[in-house]
């Protein structure tokens, strides 16, 4: 008789191909040279994903079995959680934090739990990408308890219209706008202000405007913004769909910048007709401190033990040709380029 091994998790875990090569589990080095030092994982179901969000690869109408699917942009294979834990011993000491990425269905909760509690001779921080669709409070709590440190949302559309269209009842998904605002609220109370995240995709449709105002959103929540630059995923509804321009996400990723650090607002912002920012509410040579530091253009993400952005996502949403959120300080050349960018509508 055959037997039937079940590749599903909590056993299996899909992981980026990015923490593949990082641990070893695929060949290949980075382009440039980046780093990255947080594994990034995510639950892995025969049925896939309940939701079926227009721009994601892990959609349920895509042809093809779930677990060979890519998730965002590039690969993510699937490996068995002992298998993971032995590589991530191995390489200890490059890893500065992990992040379990939760699908929507109904055992991700516990099956997250399981995970979680598995990572704990490790002894690394924890991030936690949550489904809010089925997750409830009490069980947000549960993963804090378990050793999370960071509950992070991805509500990705800046607008509620997009979100219904893109996430909701234009693709007849499960997913609602206020649900994730609520489930984002919730992780800022239980993991506390500065441990909750985020994640906004800037070119799904929105103008500068709508965007600049839901990154204010969430950083008064007390919750920090991950920006991503839209780039079309194969197989997925919006494959059609160009890339998001370079000009709108440096002028995002700026302005999200200086309303997370503080130096701006969304109130003191202005805008063209098209909604396009056309000034930061900052001094020209405040703004070209922050430019000339290439920080506001790196790679937006949960940070490891030395305050440093640990989930760097080399080339995650955009080619090493074309990079829109780079995973290490951008030299002279880069920063050239960027500004650029910025000036480009
Ligand atoms: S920023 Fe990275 S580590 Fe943090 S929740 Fe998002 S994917 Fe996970």
């Amino acid at each position: 008789m055959k037997t039937i091994i079940k590749t599903e998790s909590p056993g299996y875990l899909q992981m980026s191909l990015a923490a593949a090569m990082t641990l070893g589990l695929r060949p290949g080095i980075f382009y440039r040279g980046a780093k990255l030092s947080c594994i990034n994982l995510l639950l892995t179901y025969g049925k896939g994903c309940a939701g079926s969000c227009a721009y994601c690869g892990l959609q349920r109408q895509r042809s093809g079995e779930f677990n060979r699917k890519s998730f965002i942009r590039v690969e993510w294979p699937a490996f068995s959680l002992a298998e993971i834990m032995a590589r991530m011993k191995k390489h200890a000491a490059q890893i500065e934090r992990v992040c379990i990425s939760m699908v929507t269905r109904k055992s991700a909760a516990n099956d997250t739990l399981l995970v979680i509690r598995s990572l704990e001779p490790l002894g690394k921080p924890v991030s936690v990408l949550m489904a809010p669709t089925i997750l409830k409070r009490e069980q947000i709590r549960q993963l804090k308890e378990a050793g999370a440190g960071i509950g992070s949302v991805a509500i990705d559309a800046a607008t509620p219209g997009l979100f219904s269209r893109f996430r909701g009842q234009g693709v007849k998904g499960p997913h609602r706008w206020d649900r994730y605002w609520q489930c984002l609220g919730d992780a800022v109370e239980v993991f506390g202000a500065g441990k909750a995240g985020c994640h906004l995709i800037v070119g799904l449709g929105e103008t500068e405007e709508e965007m600049a105002a839901a990154v204010q959103r969430v950083v008064d929540m007390g919750a920090n913004v991950h920006l991503f630059s839209f780039y079309p995923e194969e197989g997925s509804v919006l494959e059609e769909r160009s890339p998001c321009a370079a000009g709108r996400f440096r002028r995002l990723q700026l302005a999200a910048y200086l309303i997370q650090s503080g130096f701006t607002t969304f109130a003191g912002l202005s805008f063209g007709t098209s909604g396009e920012i056309l000034d930061f509410g900052v001094d020209a040579a405040e703004a070209a401190i922050a430019i000339q530091s290439g920080a506001p253009f790196m790679t937006s993400g949960c940070p490891g033990s030395d305050g440093q952005v640990a989930c760097t996502r080399p080339y995650g949403d955009g080619p090493p040709g074309d990079i829109r959120s780079y995973p290490f300080t951008p030299n002279m050349e880069d920063i050239a380029k960027i500004k650029m960018e910025i000036g480009d509508k």
